[in-house]
């Protein structure tokens, strides 16, 4: 296994960021390429918003089947994780809810997702207003005619999938340096010559920016601009009553909250509420990671709108996490700058249960510039050239 702290002076492909974007593409680049490839991470693995992530796993996305197609491809790979690579991970089956009323967005969305499922063979059930109470016994659903549910949707964790990855990757060959930050780039005849670092610098041919929230400003030393606002969203996790879990041994199925939250159960029996897209933008430097009273309050009284009986719920955790939003919410995968740079950023809050998916595109884009997996011209940079928001602006994934 080539796990080691020592940076290498040279390699061929060198990835910036151990998050788990960067740790996927290293698998995937090693596994499927016999190029050497050496990933450099600032801090440890898992360390930015991947550590932070929620890990949900679903595969309703609205009318946007690129992303339903991707999505299934990566969860199939989750399923096979432990097996395939050696590389235990947490995971637990969840089914995940769009509750909507009839002729409202929600609404659109919720049967678009419901089409698109049902036209790829992936579980899906429609249920009306009269089953929700033998459905979804714990939440007060009244002003909901109807649902959508992704029924073998899921929930992981986002360090063990990106050391899982990261791990794999050492084993079969890639080199995994962590503490070690990018600083810079050489570029020579508009090609990538070298990376420098605080511990030196590695030549290559390629790199590949995947560094989160961090990677809009490493990129803007290869003059590339990349339209990326990172925000601080939080997160709260509730301890629920022996009575509750007692009476819903299964917690409380995903979903998304009117107001800009989500739900879901937690390992171990809490149950997390988050803001999703809050608008907060924040430096992912210096951002306060511990939400204050009044979060705690707000988490809570929206959870207990929904789900009465964790009013009396305490409190079992709280952090703060970021997201890396593009104006439109769609990644940027693509090749661009200096001949050999590349790069993978703009996750939106939706980068974990993508995240095989983009390593296999991201392997394939650098090896042959292209993927049979879907049409990765979707996820290039130019689409904001001429528009501002590229593909319209905030859909909420
Ligand atoms: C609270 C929260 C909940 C989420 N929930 C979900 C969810 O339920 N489902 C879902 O699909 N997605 C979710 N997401 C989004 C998902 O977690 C992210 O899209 C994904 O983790 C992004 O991974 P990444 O590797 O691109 O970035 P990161 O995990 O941020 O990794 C980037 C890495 O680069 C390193 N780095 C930065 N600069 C340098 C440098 N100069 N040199 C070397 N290394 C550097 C950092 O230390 C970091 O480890 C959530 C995110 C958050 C914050």
């Amino acid at each position: 296994m080539s796990v080691s702290p020592e940076l290498p002076e040279a390699t061929d492909i060198t990835i910036v960021g151990g998050g788990v974007i960067g740790a996927s593409i290293a698998y995937f680049l090693t596994t499927q390429t016999d190029r050497d490839v050496t990933l450099v991470e600032k801090d440890f693995i898992g360390a930015g918003s991947t550590g932070d992530s929620s890990a949900i796993i679903r595969h309703h996305y609205g009318d946007q089947e690129i992303y339903t197609k991707m999505a299934w491809w990566s969860h199939q790979f989750y399923r096979h994780f432990e097996s395939e690579l050696d590389e235990p991970i947490a995971y637990e089956e969840n089914s995940r809810v769009v509750f909507a009323e009839e002729g409202s967005d929600d609404a659109e969305y919720a049967e678009d997702g419901y089409d698109i499922l049902s036209q790829h063979d992936i579980p899906v059930t429609r249920h009306e207003h009269d089953e929700f109470d033998e459905r979804y016994p714990m939440l007060d659903l009244d002003k909901f005619d109807f649902a959508v549910s992704d029924d073998t949707a899921a929930y992981s964790d986002g360090t063990d999938v990106a050391s899982g990855f990261a791990r794999a990757a050492g084993t079969r060959g890639a080199t995994i340096v962590t503490g070690t930050a990018v600083e810079g780039f050489n570029v020579e005849d508009e090609s990538i010559t070298s990376v420098e670092t605080d511990e030196g610098a590695v030549s290559c041919n390629d790199v590949v920016l995947a560094a989160g929230p961090w990677t809009h400003r490493l990129a803007e030393q290869l003059d590339v601009e990349l339209p990326v606002t990172p925000s601080r969203e939080r997160v709260v996790i509730l301890e629920p009553t022996e009575e509750f879990l007692e009476k819903y041994p299964d917690g409380v199925p995903t979903a998304g909250l009117p107001g800009g939250y989500y739900t879901r159960s937690e390992f171990g029996g809490g149950v997390l509420i988050a803001t999703h897209h809050s608008g907060e933008e924040c430096d992912p430097d210096q951002y306060d990671n511990l939400p204050n009273e009044d979060t705690l309050l707000e988490l809570h009284e929206t959870l207990s709108e929904y789900v009465p009986e964790l009013d009396d719920a305490g409190i079992q955790g709280r952090y703060s996490g970021v997201y890396s939003n593009t104006p439109d919410h769609d990644f940027i995968l693509d090749q661009c700058g200096p001949e050999g740079c590349y790069v993978a950023a703009g996750f939106s809050g939706h980068g974990f249960k993508q995240a095989p998916a983009v390593g296999r595109l991201m392997s394939d884009l650098v090896s042959s510039g292209e993927s049979d997996l879907v049409d990765v011209e979707y996820f290039s940079l130019s689409r904001f050239d001429s528009h501002e928001n590229g593909h319209g602006g905030g859909i909420e994934y």
